[in-house]
């Protein structure tokens, strides 16, 4: 009750929520005050959390935030909540996000922009919170909800929770299921919490995290106890510095914070190695052509046929281009136009070929880094702190939007876990982020290091 009183408190001027689920959260929280009763509870008894509406829940709203998929409810639910669940988790509703995940700012949700509960000092312009989970960093950030879910292609779980003072994980791939998530890139899309804490964070992974027969790419292997590897120390953990991270142009404070995080671990007794990881400067343009690529492919389905909107035509052809017409925003429609593009004969090899040989080359600069003894790489999350909503040199040029995301998009080029800790404030007190990205499934040593730096 007091997590739905605060929702409706401050919903309006923030727009997290595009569903809240009030009667299922309290029959949910019924159902958890009766298995207390009975000395059942789950490691998540009663705790509410919000689900960003990418993740599909039966009965309830998913849409992607997308005009296409109005009205659309599944008859299935995620596996990843279902988790949450099972584990006595209750639902407070859907959160607001980039449409079909796609940005990094969440202004390209149907339902509008969020706003990050944060403002410069002395300032009354609204910030984004990032994206594309976007209201699932706000959620969090603004107490909306005790942890949320999120989803990460290239940025979108780390980036919202470097722009809110959040803790983010994006784990390796195939740690949780990707079955019953709306699918946006298959080879890079992950799901991962959202949380206020380290702890949080590791205490939600280790429930939404398990195999599953019905997404052939989850990967078989014990869930480790995250919580308990908290406190553990970081002494003689070798911390790589990759060179190709400290871009041109780079902000004095990203710096300084990037130092920062240096001096923490150094001080907690870790050895401190430059690395070099030198496909970086493709990684960008990579993801740009894969994702899309993959994207195109997966968002063939909405049709107007099998789900959501559907807008009349004078022939089933007609109806098709104006259900896509009408129902994919801006955004996602250059996606499209971009991968089909770049699948199309002619030009498959020149780009995404070309792109998937690149991203070999990336994934081949971490295995080296790792196998030479690095534990974790440490990086800035973010190129700088929130910015304004509706900036106008951003919205003029995706390519420019797209460069919020050159830290984060590598670990998914890459398939490795990576997280996003708070570790200061700009000199406007915005909240900036330190990035860890591991070894394939050994989320642990992030939680352990993060840990310190928080
Ligand atoms: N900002 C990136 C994009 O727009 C990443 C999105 C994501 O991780 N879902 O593709």
């Amino acid at each position: 009750d007091a997590y739905l009183a605060a929702i409706e408190a401050a919903n309006k001027a923030l727009n997290a929520y595009v569903t809240v689920t009030g009667d299922k959260a309290r029959d949910m929280a019924k159902a958890s005050d009766a298995r207390r009763a009975a000395g059942t509870v789950g490691a998540l008894e009663g705790i509410p959390l919000g689900i960003k509406d990418l993740f599909g829940t039966e009965g309830e709203h998913t849409q992607a935030c997308s005009h296409v998929l109005d009205g659309f409810k599944p008859r299935y639910e995620s596996t990843v909540t279902a988790n949450l669940w099972a584990d006595g988790a209750v639902m407070l509703g859907k959160l607001n996000m980039d449409e079909f995940a796609m940005g990094s700012s969440n202004e390209t949700s149907y339902y509008g922009p969020v706003i990050n509960p944060w403002r410069a000092e002395g300032s009354n312009s609204d910030l984004v919170p990032g994206g594309s989970s976007g209201g699932s960093a706000a959620a969090v950030s603004a107490m909306l909800c005790a942890g949320a879910t999120a989803t990460d292609t290239g940025g979108s779980i780390r980036q919202p929770a470097a722009f809110t003072g959040t803790v983010g994980i994006k784990p390796t791939y195939g740690r949780c299921s990707r079955w019953g998530v709306v699918a946006f890139a298959s080879s890079l899309d992950q799901a991962g919490p959202i949380a206020r804490d380290v702890r949080d964070a590791a205490i939600l992974l280790k429930s939404m995290a398990s195999v599953d027969d019905k997404d052939t790419t989850s990967v078989d292997l014990p869930v480790p106890d995250y919580e308990a590897a908290l406190g553990g120390s970081v002494r003689g953990l070798k911390i790589g510095i990759p060179r190709e991270y400290r871009m041109d142009g780079m902000p004095a404070e990203i710096d300084a914070l990037w130092q920062q995080g240096i001096a923490w671990l150094k001080d907690a007794g870790a050895e401190i190695v430059d690395i070099e990881l030198p496909h970086t400067k493709y990684a960008l343009p990579a993801y740009y052509i894969v994702a899309p690529a993959e994207a195109s492919s997966n968002l063939a389905r909405y049709d107007g046929v099998r789900y959501g909107l559907r807008v009349p035509g004078k022939d089933i052809a007609d109806m098709y281009e104006k259900t896509r017409a009408e129902g994919f925003g801006q955004e996602v429609k250059r996606r499209i136009m971009i991968g089909t593009y770049v699948l199309s004969a002619g030009y498959y090899d020149a780009y995404y070929l070309r792109a998937q040989k690149v991203r070999t080359l990336i994934k081949r600069d971490f295995e080296l880094a790792f196998n030479a003894g690095v534990d974790a790489i440490l990086t800035p999350a973010t190129p700088s702190s929130a910015f304004a909503i509706g900036d106008e040199e951003l919205a003029a040029d995706p390519v420019k939007m797209y460069l919020n995301d050159v830290f984060t998009v590598t670990v998914n080029m890459a398939g490795l876990p990576g997280i996003a800790v708070p570790a200061g404030l700009d000199p406007k007190g915005l909240p900036l982020g330190l990035q860890l990205i591991g070894r394939p499934f050994e989320e642990e040593t992030l939680f352990k290091t993060a840990h310190v730096i928080e």
